[in-house]
């Protein structure tokens, strides 16, 4: 089945110079990448991505990590797509905690635990077709994206835009 997941190159990534090792890593599904770019993630994104984690412990430093703690604070983000797309990258990025993941896979290779107790895992991947959904549409507009995944509509907006000078 096609379908399309969510990547999240998260800071530590970027921080540890793992950027083209992981995409690398990625290129090994054979899947398409159809939209990428790198995000400044706000306090209001980062919750939103994993409000579901709101009641766990390690909730506030979660959100600290994806906001990036250290000084260069960005995530990498990018939507890949093909046949069974969530599972091929959820497969080769590993287990969520660094130290039970495969080692041969992104986390088993690049996390760490950090004293505090994060996993500092490098990479997002959706793990089915509703979080997919959800998240890619958190972090995406439908024109940063080279194929219409998901319907869209035309609105009017009087809204005050950047623009280049
Ligand atoms: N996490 C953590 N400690 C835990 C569980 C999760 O630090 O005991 C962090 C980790 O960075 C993980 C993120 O919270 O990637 C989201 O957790 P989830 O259970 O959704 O794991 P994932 O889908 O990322 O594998
Ligand atoms: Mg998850």
């Amino acid at each position: 089945m096609i379908n399309q997941t969510l990547v999240l190159i998260k800071p530590d990534g970027l921080k540890k110079s793992l950027t083209g090792n992981i995409l690398t890593r990625l290129s090994e599904t054979k899947l398409d990448i159809v939209a990428a770019k790198i995000v400044r993630v706000s306090r209001q994104l980062a919750e939103e991505h994993y409000r579901h984690m709101k009641d766990r412990p390690f909730y506030e430093e979660l959100i600290k990590y994806m906001m990036g703690y250290y000084h260069k604070k960005k995530v990498m983000a990018l939507v890949y797509w093909g046949e069974d797309a969530i599972n091929k990258v959820r497969q080769i990025s590993g287990a969520t905690n660094p130290e039970e993941a495969d080692m041969v896979s992104i986390r088993g290779q690049y996390g760490r635990i950090t004293t505090k107790g994060v996993y500092e895992n490098v990479i997002h991947a959706s793990t089915n077709e509703s979080e997919a959904e959800r998240e890619i549409k958190l972090w995406f507009a439908p024109d940063e994206l080279i194929v219409d995944i998901y319907p869209v509509k035309e609105v009017k907006s009087d809204k005050l835009l950047r623009v280049w000078v």
